[in-house]
């Protein structure tokens, strides 16, 4: 390693320095000693790969680390090799006209401060690669070329700057960048519509299959999920609380993971806890591969799976182009097949799989499953019963490296190339390349899983405990819930904070206002944030607060586009922060050296027990970081008596250890009008019935208190150690119920098993209907496919009318029709943002109404929302009116 890096910095000395030289090769070489770009480039890939890999052979932080440190010769590598890494690093900012004061030893300057250059720097250094790479790629960013719609295939990127050297010999191969421009949303062909309302997640699902407790009423109950507040016809905050009373039986219902009991009465059988051979994997090329896109496909693949003891899962994802992110691809791997499921075109369909999900005598095995649990709920209704997540198993055999990639090169000698990892998986057809790469996910798992199961047991002298914790940790991972991201009024802070830096009373409202632009839009038009506005480009308009809406161009480079169409709104919220009263930069300094966290303390004069500065807070459910805590400064230079001080004087907490005390609340950043503190208690009054469900983050205080000058802050904070004592004790009697409830199921539950199994054969009649309708289709469909593959919603509806008229007979009371809830960011955002009259002309597809009436499309199809739609009770996609229509033309 030592070797490596000190050959890599004697060359990039050696480049830096010559690099003024006009030399005699040049015209010849490229640069000194590289013939061309691509010599260069590959030599610069092969030292980055080496310091890489250097820096992950690095002990480890934390006991490794400190006991290399203990030896002086470590101590003394550490100290010169950090130097010319940071050398290096400076010179590279240096050339990209970055900031560079990140060798400055003397001024001690924190590993936090160099951080932060890093990352500045890093932002400037991409954005050039970024515009270079549109160039080169034949983009002209003042210059689109305009072409007929869908002309342009998904385009591959093959430049020779991206040459990979194959292990042996000189044979370099070009490898493909996969990235395509002008792909088609896959959004606009879901049968169900994304609800991306600042309403929480609730579960997708309406038939449980291998349930041992029958799935709660609330999904399967058409009327109660019909019921939505802006039914009622009175103002929306008391539409709420109606709603509120009216749900609250359900609530508990509503945001219980469904196979919860069904996890928590999960034994893994001892056929899985005794020694086995593995089974050695097929190899690749030798192993059939089906893609899955339809339906009919769905189903034999579902009727194989539930007739294996075991099977690999793993999914590839999206997340740019899309609010809440979307599953693309499903890989499975059997001990004899490898499927990969069109996730894009199944999506409605994919629940059935829930059958062997679900059912406890099937291992699933996945590899980091924590995302995968949360994707499987969120796009799909899917659950996992029986888990073994070999990440898990890593961890607990205490290997090395926990990835797959190492798990794949420890097992099986197979060096995986994780390059596609990132690739735009939404592309279709989907490129060879990227299926095989999908493929090799899961292909190895099952043979790394046997090997794992061994190992667990042979490093326990074939005790099965360390096996059971690897169960049990996955089942933990299973019991996971998907949590959709939620917007609060101090959403902004969060992100404000992580930028660390500071910003005066009227840079912080701009970017408040333009956080809360953001995540509107981001919702509206279902893009990620960072493709809306990128959070670097959101802090410099705010620190800019450019009069003129062309500024606000200049600020980003390149600009987004949604930035682009609404640039004259951006300016409007501009100008907004401009007219709130310039507090200096005072409270913000004040904020900066006591009032918040000062992470690390800038004169450490204190012990390392001394928690008086520390800002961590324990055992408190709010973070550290909102502790508005003022702390003790030595050498203060702030003026307590100043006018701004004052005016948050109440708002402050006295100094004190926070070690024993619960922080209080937040301090208020804005100033609000009469009005809209008049809004603000009316709404605020009324309580989100949700928000106990909201995530740790958007700890509600009520507002009352804080603007109320007579409230005092500690009574917020009692009221909040009260609810939660409150909450407690409503857990222990909730527990203290639920075990007597256990006894009582335990007199049930073979009465309810066998309901649960009825009620479930009888859906699974509905499956083979499914499945005979879906050969039946396929047939029709077959023509339709070769003709055209953009009308998938052709076939399943029908399929959806006729199921729905078999669920009718079969089911209790099926749910048919979804309804979208009253949106609750519409009354945070009214006063958080002060959004103008003006919007609400804007459509929200999540203020859709649900009308039947709409249902029947020009051609007099039924469009509905298709078989899997009756488990969305939050469905914005019942609104079928204008919703298409609406996303701007890209
Ligand atoms: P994997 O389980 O490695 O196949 O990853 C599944 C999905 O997670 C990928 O399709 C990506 O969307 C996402 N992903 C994996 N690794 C990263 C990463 N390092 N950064 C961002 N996204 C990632
Ligand atoms: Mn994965
Ligand atoms: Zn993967």
């Amino acid at each position: 390693m030592m070797d490596s890096l000190n050959k890599n910095n004697a060359k990039n000395r050696g480049l830096q320095d010559t690099k003024p030289d006009a030399r005699e090769e040049e015209g010849k070489e490229f640069c000194p000693g590289y013939q061309d770009v691509d010599a260069f480039v590959k030599y610069g890939l092969g030292a980055v790969l080496l310091a890489t890999k250097a820096s992950g052979s690095l002990p480890q932080a934390g006991d490794e680390f400190d006991f290399y440190r203990s030896f002086p010769g470590f101590q003394e590598f550490c100290e010169v090799q950090g130097d010319q890494l940071l050398l290096c690093m400076s010179q590279i900012m240096r050339h990209h006209s970055c900031r560079s004061r990140i060798r400055d030893r003397d001024k001690l300057t924190g590993l936090e401060e160099r951080f932060d250059l890093v990352v500045d720097s890093n932002d400037v250094i991409l954005e050039k690669v970024g515009n270079l790479l549109d160039e080169a790629d034949g983009v002209n960013r003042s210059q689109q070329p305009v072409m007929p719609e869908g002309f342009q295939p998904p385009k591959i990127v093959v430049s020779s700057w991206n040459r990979k050297s194959s292990g042996s010999g000189r044979r370099s191969e070009t490898f493909r960048l996969l990235q395509a421009k002008n792909i088609p949303r896959p959004q606009l062909k879901f049968k169900e519509k994304i609800d991306n309302s600042n309403t929480p997640f609730i579960a997708k699902i309406f038939i449980k299959p291998n349930a041992l407790k029958p799935l709660p009423s609330y999904f399967t109950t058409k009327q109660f999920r019909k019921e939505k507040p802006e039914d009622l016809d009175v103002p929306p905050a008391l539409a709420d609380l109606i709603y509120q009373q009216r749900t609250q039986e359900h609530i508990e219902d509503m945001f219980v993971h469904p196979y919860q009991f069904e996890l928590d009465h999960l034994t893994v059988p001892d056929s899985l806890l005794s020694k086995t051979e593995p089974q050695m994997y097929k190899p690749i090329e030798e192993t059939n591969c089906s893609f899955v896109e339809t339906l009919e496909e769905l189903v034999a693949l579902n009727e194989k799976l539930i007739e294996v003891s075991e099977f690999a899962v793993d999914l590839e994802h999206h997340s740019y182009r899309s609010f809440l992110g979307v599953t693309c691809l499903m890989q499975i791997s059997t001990r004899e097949q490898d499927f990969i499921i069109d996730t894009l075109a199944l999506r409605s369909e994919m629940y059935i799989l829930n059958e062997a999900f679900t059912n406890p005598s099937i291992v699933k095995v996945f590899h980091g499953a924590d995302s995968d649990i949360e994707w499987l709920q969120r796009d799909f209704g899917l659950y996992v019963v029986n888990l073994f997540d070999t990440h898990q198993a890593s961890r607990v055999l205490n290997l090395a490296r926990h990835s797959l990639d190492h798990l794949l090169k420890h097992y099986c000698g197979v060096n995986s190339d994780k390059r596609y990892q990132l690739a735009d998986w939404r592309i279709r057809p989907l490129p060879d390349e990227m299926a095989l790469y999908a493929r090799s996910d899961t292909h190895y798992l099952l043979y790394i899983y046997d090997r794992m199961k061994a190992q667990l047991l042979d490093s326990n002298n074939g005790q099965t405990g360390l096996l059971q914790s690897v169960w049990r940790k996955s089942k933990d991972v299973s019991l996971k819930k998907y949590v959709k991201p939620i917007f609060t009024e101090e959403s902004y802070l969060e992100v404000q904070r992580k930028q660390k830096r500071s910003l005066n009373t009227q840079q912080l409202t701009a970017f408040r206002l333009l956080y809360a632009w953001r995540d509107k839009l981001a919702r509206q038009e279902d893009e990620s944030t960072g493709y809306v506005l990128p959070t670097h480009m959101m802090i410099k308009i705010s620190e800019e607060l450019p009069k003129e809406p062309q500024g606000i161009i200049a600020c980003c480079n390149p600009v987004p586009p949604l930035v682009r169409q609404q640039v004259n709104e951006l300016h409007l919220l501009v100008q907004e922060a401009r007219e709130m009263p310039l507090l200096k930069a005072e409270i913000a300094i004040q904020r900066r050296k006591g009032l918040t966290p000062v992470k690390k303390p800038q004169v450490t004069l204190f012990g390392p027990h001394d928690t008086s500065r520390a800002p961590e807070c324990i055992e408190s459910h709010i973070s550290a970081d909102e502790l508005p805590v003022k702390q003790g400064v030595l050498f203060s230079d702030d003026d307590h008596k100043s006018d701004d001080f004052e005016k948050i004087r109440g708002l402050v907490a006295p100094a004190k250890i926070t070690l024993f005390e619960e922080p209080e609340t937040k301090e208020i950043q804005q100033s609000l009008s009469v009005a809209q503190v008049k809004a603000r208690r009316i709404i605020e009054s009324f309580e989100n019935p949700f928000r106990m469900y909201l995530p740790p983050s958007g700890v509600h205080v009520n507002e009352n208190a804080k603007l109320d000058p007579a409230s005092k802050l500690f009574e917020v904070s009692k009221k909040w150690k009260l609810r939660s004592m409150e909450q407690q004790q409503r857990e222990l009697e909730s527990a203290k119920k639920r075990k007597e409830e256990a006894k009582q199921q335990a007199k049930k539950a073979a009465e309810e098993r066998q309901k649960a199994k009825q009620s479930y054969q009888e859906s699974l009649q509905n499956v083979a209907t499914v499945r005979q309708q879906a050969a039946e289709c396929a047939k029709e469909d077959g023509k339709k496919r070769e003709r055209d593959s953009s009308e998938p919603g052709e076939s399943t509806p029908k399929l959806s009318k006729k199921l729905k008229s078999a669920d009718k007979k079969k089911l209790k009371a099926p749910p048919q029709e979804s309804f979208t809830p009253f949106d609750y960011s519409q009354s945070d955002l009214k006063v958080f943002s002060d959004v103008k009259s003006k919007d609400k002309s804007q459509f929200d597809p999540n203020r859709q109404s649900y009308d039947p009436k709409k249902k029947k499309t020009a051609g007099g199809k039924k469009s509905n929302p298709g078989a899997g739609n009756r488990s969305m009770s939050y469905l914005a996609g019942t609104s079928n009116r204008g919703f298409r229509h609406n996303w701007p033309k890209r």
